[in-house]
């Protein structure tokens, strides 16, 4: 079993990405982010900071915009404002949102040419069609991490458990325009444990604590783990029971140090892709 270095998939993207912003600079631009943070979230408030720190040490700027208990008009509202500030190049929309808001809603008045975290339907539409767009970053972590490791997809199976609108379905997307043959799980999957057994790749994205055990692997699989579970500890944990996998797995993300710290660099990464696009075709 080998793991799968999120880390070093993450330094390598860093690089890539400051001399792309670097660039960008030369020429009187500084790539912009706007992260939108609606509610008064701790987790949140955490993720946020990590985002703008790593924007600054990568040559972005992060433009933090705390609402304060906004309703649903004064999201839409800022997003619109930051979706039309030629200075902003990508606009996020931070989760949790307030009760009766949702992001698929919200997400519409990104602009697409600007929503570097694929929030908007038209940018899910696009993955649907095959076509250029941002994905949401964390889906785009889990092809990333594909990829790097020269994991073929071509003609794999692929089983995606979790259907959610932000990483299940765009993961599952993301892998049949790779040509991998692609099964979507959720809570009303009937015996998921053999249907997970069948995947050379198996993505989790449930949000319950080590709940894909050794049962679920086939032997020789790719487990990508996007679980974020918060522990009691303070640490986190991810959707797969890790010392039960591992043996089992080709190859396996750990929890932290896997999906996330690659989420964060294709966010960046989609913002300088942006700021050159709005360069490009002002
Ligand atoms: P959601 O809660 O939106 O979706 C969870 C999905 O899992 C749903 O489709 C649900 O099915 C399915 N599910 C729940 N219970 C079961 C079960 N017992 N058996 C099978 N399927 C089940 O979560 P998200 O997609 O937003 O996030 C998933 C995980 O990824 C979380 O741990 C989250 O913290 C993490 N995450 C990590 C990120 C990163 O950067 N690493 C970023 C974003 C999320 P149904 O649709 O039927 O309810």
């Amino acid at each position: 079993m080998k793991d799968i270095d999120g880390r070093a998939v993450a330094k390598a993207l860093r690089e890539e990405v400051a001399a792309a912003a670097e660039r960008l600079r030369e020429g009187g631009t500084v790539p912009t982010l706007a992260v939108v943070v609606p509610t008064d979230d701790e987790g949140t408030a955490w993720y946020v900071r990590s985002i703008a720190k790593t924007a600054g040490k990568l040559g972005l700027d992060c433009r933090v915009v705390q609402l304060e208990e906004p309703g649903r008009d004064e999201i839409v509202a800022k997003l619109q404002e930051l979706s039309a500030d030629p200075e902003v190049h990508g606009v996020i929309c931070q989760t949790p949102l307030p009760e009766g808001v949702s992001l698929a809603e919200v997400g519409w008045y990104i602009s697409p040419f600007k929503d570097v975290d694929g929030a908007n339907s038209e940018s899910l539409g696009r993955l649907a069609q095959g076509r250029r767009t941002f994905a949401p970053a964390t889906s785009a972590a889990v092809l990333e991490l594909l990829r790097h490791e020269g994991v073929r997809l071509e003609g794999a199976r692929a089983v995606v458990v979790g259907r959610s609108t932000v990483v299940g379905k765009p993961a599952a997307l993301l892998l049949v325009n790779e040509s991998a043959t692609v099964t979507v799980c959720h809570s009303r999957t009937k015996e998921l444990a053999a249907v997970c057994r069948e995947a050379d790749v198996l993505v989790a994205a449930v949000g319950r604590p080590r709940m894909i055990g050794a049962e679920f692997v086939k032997p020789g699989a790719v487990v990508i783990d996007v679980g974020t579970n918060p522990t009691p500890d303070g640490g986190l944990v991810g959707d797969v029971d890790y010392e039960a996998v591992a043996p089992l797995a080709s190859a396996i993300t750990p929890v932290p140090g896997g999906v996330g710290p690659v989420t964060t660099m294709l966010l960046l990464r989609n913002t300088v892709e942006a700021a050159r696009l709005a360069l490009e075709h002002p």
